[in-house]
């Protein structure tokens, strides 16, 4: 089979290998269908983020299941569904608690297309085929009418922009979210965060950015654009998120937290700012940091956009799948690789569970 790979900034290529095959009765293979960037695939591919290639890229997909172990019963073959970014066994007490980011059925971290930060045995998603571990665990069946490139995000990034807001308003309705973006953050989490609040019915939603194209699309996702830095504080607000990925925009989250306020970053610091402890001391301010559970949360995001939420606003760029190397030396905000034309029946050797691992 075919697979993209990461060699290094600026860097990526296709290359042959074998694909994978069933190990045991609890996996399925899948081939995906649509496939898109994640905010740190960007960071990678500008040089922005240390991650070392050679590794099989791209994360972030909706594939159909091409064969099914026979311990597998929630999903079959021909059915289209959201692949979540990070390897679950839906069975460890983090799983059962919903955190399925820190399952401890799998080596620390496990994801698709990272590298060695995910662990190179699960290949990654701009492939041909692709091995899920536990497929019932795992897989999310994509509800009918949703287009797979609109939602091809719901495996990592949407989610994490969900988790920034979605829990905070289910405990404080209506209330006001404010929206920290900036060029060396996850961006698209940040816009899908702002979107998501609107659709879920918080009060004012404020965007702030220096980013023109960004601005624009917080505009049409029904937020309130406000351009420039990050100043010390922009108002008060009980939900806050910073997706600038800088100090200077962390500290903004923070202060402008109201009292008893929660401030939430799906932010990467490399540099280890430092935040104001003492204000937030004085306002009982909560700042919660670290990676989304993601499975837990897809159900979530693919019930919103069900009811009306449109991520698709977030895309900045679509290209066939036969042109992905190209498309993302451009390295849009937010890609999205499909693939056009008939299923691909799977090889007859991915049947059987006699044959080894991932290469
Ligand atoms: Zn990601
Ligand atoms: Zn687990």
């Amino acid at each position: 089979m075919r697979r993209l790979l990461f060699e290094g900034p600026g860097q990526v290529r296709w290359e042959d290998v074998a694909a994978p095959v069933l190990t045991s009765p609890r996996q399925a293979l899948v081939r995906p269908l649509a496939v898109a960037t994640c905010d740190l695939d960007i960071a990678a591919l500008t040089g922005r983020f240390p991650l070392a290639g050679p590794y099989a890229f791209g994360h972030e997909g909706v594939a159909e299941v091409t064969v099914v172990g026979d311990a597998v019963t929630t999903v079959a073959p021909g059915d289209q569904v959201v692949v979540p970014f990070q390897i679950s066994c839906g069975d460890c007490p983090p799983c059962r608690q919903s955190r399925t980011g820190n399952c401890t059925g799998y080596p620390p971290l496990s994801t698709y297309g990272l590298g060695a930060m995910g662990g190179h045995q699960w290949g990654g998603l701009l492939a041909d085929l692709a091995l899920v571990p536990d497929a019932d665990a795992m897989l999310v069946p994509l509800p009918a009418g949703i287009d797979p490139e609109a939602v091809a995000s719901a495996s990592d990034n949407i989610p994490d922009g969900w988790r920034c807001v979605g829990p905070q308003l289910a405990r404080s309705p209506g209330a006001d979210v404010l929206v920290v973006g900036g060029s060396s953050g996850p961006s698209s989490i940040g816009l899908y965060a702002a979107g998501i609040a609107v659709a879920l019915g918080a009060g004012r939603v404020v965007y702030l950015d220096e980013d023109a194209d960004r601005l624009d699309i917080a505009t049409t996702l029904g937020a309130e654009a406000m351009e420039g830095p990050p100043p010390s504080k922009v108002g008060s607000f009980p939900i806050t998120v910073d997706a600038s990925g800088s100090e200077i925009g962390l500290r903004c989250a923070l202060n402008s937290t109201a009292f008893d306020g929660q401030c939430t970053s799906p932010s990467v610091y490399l540099d280890d700012p430092t935040v104001p402890m003492f204000s937030m001391y004085s306002r009982c301010c909560t700042l919660h940091t670290g990676r989304v559970h993601a499975r837990a949360a897809i159900p979530q995001v693919l019930d919103l956009v069900a009811r009306g939420f449109d991520p698709s606003v977030v895309t900045s760029s679509v290209a066939m799948w036969s042109d992905a190397a190209e498309a993302l030396l451009d390295a849009p905000m937010k890609l999205v690789v499909r693939r056009t034309g008939a299923p691909t029946p799977p090889p007859s050797e991915t049947v059987g569970y006699a044959s080894p691992s991932l290469p």
